[in-house]
């Protein structure tokens, strides 16, 4: 598969091009009061940029699903009155002619919504000839493949000033976040498609007002361009979301207080430092390969006699010794044992190879 973005720079109007971009506002349209009180607090605040979602795609039947058509007049005040840019989420190809007619600037696929094929197409299809700026939420399940999928296909569309928002996945488990980041999934994005603006999105990844601030500054540490972030006039009575968003002062105070650092060329010592990583990953490499070979000898003399290739208590053995070393050696034991999941299922594989041969 064709892996190619054919991107232009996200320029948008009366922005200025530097990290990060921001766009905040209610996490839904409620009101047309609630809409400008919330716009003039954030422009006032020097916000450019301001969301609010007129459809939203609900877990559950019964919840808040947005005011519709009614609440986009309320998106063209603030435009109008603000010189803010809008920007609403988009699920279907109604949503996009509807959002278009208004004159919103920048439209956005959710987490729901990207993680779903045929409607990511249903949205490329209406798109078709259009030159607006997109963004493209993560998918609710951790997988980057479709994430990637939904790029592809709005950009197949012809869209080219488009970017990705990270908002976090769902996960089973997941005491701290409502949405975990699971960082390594954007990271292999912008490694993908270095030229893709990606944002993050900590309102609903940490699904908490406290863990704004802690997520923003995770983001822009690790070099991502920009953020979205949930902000309302009065936060506790939002109808939507209401754990999660701040009063726009509160989000002054957060933008205000991020540590961005630039992206500066590699220095010299850096790079010393980067010889010495590819020294000891060819050192690692070296290793795991006598490992293995060792390895295929065991299965060679357990199939001479005729033994299983997986003794479950020699496993544990290794899972708990290398563990508890890690931990003394500085390593989080989680970690360790991850590593050593990985090899040994490495391990199991070219056994069961040699074992069947
Ligand atoms: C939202 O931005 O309000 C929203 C519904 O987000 P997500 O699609 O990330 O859940
Ligand atoms: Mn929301």
């Amino acid at each position: 598969m064709d892996l190619e973005l054919n991107l232009q720079p996200l320029a948008l109007q009366g922005i200025e091009q530097k990290r990060p971009l921001v766009i905040a506002g209610p996490c839904s349209a409620e009101t047309e009061e609630q809409v400008m009180n919330t716009a003039k607090q954030l422009a006032d605040n020097g916000i450019k940029i301001f969301r609010a979602g007129v459809w939203k795609p609900r877990t559950k039947p019964g919840g808040f699903e947005g005011k519709g058509i009614e609440a986009l007049p309320w998106m063209q005040r603030v435009k109008a009155e603000t010189g803010m840019l809008t920007a609403t989420e988009v699920a279907t190809p109604e949503h996009v002619e509807a959002a278009l007619n208004a004159g919103i600037d920048i439209l956005w696929i959710g987490a729901r919504t990207s993680a779903n094929p045929f409607s990511v197409q249903a949205i490329a299809d209406a798109l078709k000839g259009v030159d607006v700026p997109v963004l493209i939420k993560n998918p609710v399940n951790p997988d980057i493949e479709l994430w990637t999928g939904a790029l592809l296909r709005i950009n197949n569309a012809g869209i080219t000033r488009l970017g990705a928002i990270h908002r976090g996945f769902s996960s089973v488990d997941s005491k701290l976040y409502r949405n975990p980041p699971m960082w390594h999934l954007p990271i292999e994005l912008k490694r993908r498609f270095p030229a893709l603006p990606v944002l993050t999105d900590p309102s609903h990844m940490g699904g908490r007002r406290d863990l704004i601030a802690p997520i923003s500054q995770q983001a822009m540490d690790l070099g991502f361009d920009g953020l979205m972030i949930e902000s309302h006039c009065n936060p506790d009575c939002a109808w939507s979301d209401a754990k999660q968003q701040v009063l726009p002062e509160v989000l002054d105070f957060i933008l205000d207080r991020l540590v961005i650092r630039e992206n500066v060329e590699a220095t010299e010592s850096i790079n010393q430092l980067r010889k010495q990583i590819d020294e000891l990953d060819n050192n690692l490499m070296d290793l795991l390969t006598k490992r293995m070979r060792v390895s295929r000898e065991i299965a060679a003399y357990k199939k001479l006699h005729n033994m299983t290739v997986v003794q479950t208590t020699r496993y544990s053995e290794i899972l708990d010794k290398r563990g508890a070393q890690g931990a003394l050696c500085g390593m989080n034991p989680d970690f360790v044992k991850k590593v050593y999941e990985a090899i040994h299922s490495e391990s199991v594989r070219q056994q069961i190879e040699i074992m069947n041969k």
